[in-house]
C-alpha cells in the first residue's frame, strides 16, 4: 500500500527532512505556519495544505517537527490541529524534542481518536537533516515503528526503537546531556589553546580524530575558528532542551552538574541577546570570563 505522507514544520530540520522524503519518491504534503516556507518544496513537487487538520485529512502518516511542547500541542491538538482531521488508523510521528510526559498525554489523546503516535526525536544537526543521516530515537508501538521505517530510512541513518511512548524523548534528553558536555569541553579546550598561543588549525587537526574527537568538535570547532555563529541549533532551542533535562533530572533526583553549569552559561548569552546564535557560541561565555578571543 502506498501511504500518503504529511510534514508539519519546515524549519532548519523539517525542511531537509521533508525534502529527503520527496527525493525518495514518496507522496508528500507539507504545512508550515509561515506559509512562504512551503514554496520551495512545492516547487520540488510537494503538495501544500491550508491547516494541519486539512493536511491530516489527506495523509496516512503525519510527521511533525516544530519547536517546543506547546507548539506540538498547538499543531496536533489545537484549533485546526491534526486531531481534527486525522483518519482512524493514521500515524503521527513527532520529531520535535519535547517533554516526555506531555508526549504521553498527546499520544493518549490521539489514541482515543484511533490515531497512533510515535515519539521520534532526532539528532545530527542541520547537516544530518539535509543529508538524510539523522539519528532517530523512537518510542512507541513496534508495529507502527515497522510501518514508519521506510520513511524514517529516507531521513536518518541510525534508527533505534528504544522503548514505549515517551522513551524516545527520554533518550533524546540523554543525547542533549552529551551534546552540551561536548560543547563545554570544546569551548574550554579552544580557549586554553588560544591562551597558550597555539596554531588553532594545527591543534584541531592533531586532536579531532583521536580519542578526544566528537561530532561537536569536528563540525563546530571550524565554525568557531571562523567566528561563524550561524545556527545549526540555536542557543534558545538548546536551552529549551536543557530545561527538559533539568525538570526530568529533578523528578528522578539525579545530579547533573555540567548540564546545570552550561544552562547558566547559555543564560548569560541569552541575556546578551545571542539566543539566536548557534549552540557552539557557548565559547563566548568562557571567552568573556577569560578575556580571551578564540580565532583572532
Ligand atoms: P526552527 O528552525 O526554529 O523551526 C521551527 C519550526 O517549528 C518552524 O517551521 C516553525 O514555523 C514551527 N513552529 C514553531 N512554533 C510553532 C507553532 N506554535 N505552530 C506552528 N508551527 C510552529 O527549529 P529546528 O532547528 O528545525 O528544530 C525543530 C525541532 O527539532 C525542535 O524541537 C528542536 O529541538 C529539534 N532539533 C533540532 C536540531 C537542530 O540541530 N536544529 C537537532 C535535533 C533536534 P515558522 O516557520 O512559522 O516559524
Amino acid at each position: 500500500m502506498t501511504e500518503k505522507l504529511g510534514f508539519i514544520g519546515l524549519g532548519i530540520m523539517g525542511m531537509g527532512m521533508a525534502r529527503n522524503l520527496l527525493k525518495a519518491g514518496f507522496d508528500v504534503t507539507v504545512w508550515n505556519r509561515t506559509a512562504a516556507k512551503m514554496g520551495t518544496l512545492a516547487a520540488e513537487g510537494a503538495g501544500t495544505a491550508a491547516t494541519p487538520a486539512e493536511l491530516a485529512a489527506q495523509c496516512d502518516v503525519i510527521f511533525v517537527c516544530v519547536s517546543d511542547t506547546p507548539d506540538v500541542e498547538a499543531v496536533v491538538l489545537g484549533e485546526n490541529g491534526v486531531i481534527h482531521g486525522a483518519k482512524a488508523g493514521s500515524l503521527v510521528v513527532d520529531h520535535s524534542t519535547i517533554s516526555p510526559i506531555a508526549t504521553k498525554e498527546i499520544g493518549a489523546k490521539l489514541n482515543a481518536n484511533g490515531v497512533h503516535m510515535l515519539d521520534a526525536p532526532i539528532s545530527g544537526g542541520s547537516e544530518g537533516a539535509a543529508n538524510g543521516t539523522l539519528s532517530i530515537m523512537i518510542g512507541g508501538d513496534a508495529a507502527q515503528v515497522e510501518r514508519a521505517m521506510p520513511y524514517l530510512q529516507a531521513m536518518g541513518k541510525t534508527i533505534t526503537h528504544v522503548g514505549g511512548q515517551g522513551d524516545g524523548q527520554m533518550v533524546k534528553l540523554v543525547n542533549q546531556i552529551l551534546v552540551v558536555g561536548n560543547a563545554l569541553a570544546m569551548s574550554e579546550a579552544l580557549v586554553f589553546a588560544q591562551a597558550g598561543g597555539l596554531d588553532l588549525e594545527k591543534t584541531f587537526n592533531a586532536v579531532a580524530n583521536g580519542a578526544a574527537g566528537s561530532w561537536m568538535f569536528s563540525n563546530r570547532a571550524p565554525q568557531i575558528l571562523n567566528r561563524d555563529w550561524r545556527p545549526g541549533f540555536t542557543i534558545d532551542l538548546q536551552q529549551k532542551d536543557l530545561r527538559l533535562v533539568k525538570g526530568t533530572a529533578d523528578e528522578l533526583a539525579v545530579p547533573i552538574f555540567a548540564t546545570n553549569m552550561v544552562f547558566d552559561m547559555y543564560r548569560t548569552l541569552q541575556k546578551a541577546g545571542l539566543g539566536g546564535e548557534g549552540n557552539h557560541a557557548l565559547i563566548k561565555a568562557l571567552e568573556n570570563l577569560a578575556n580571551v578571543t578564540v580565532g583572532k
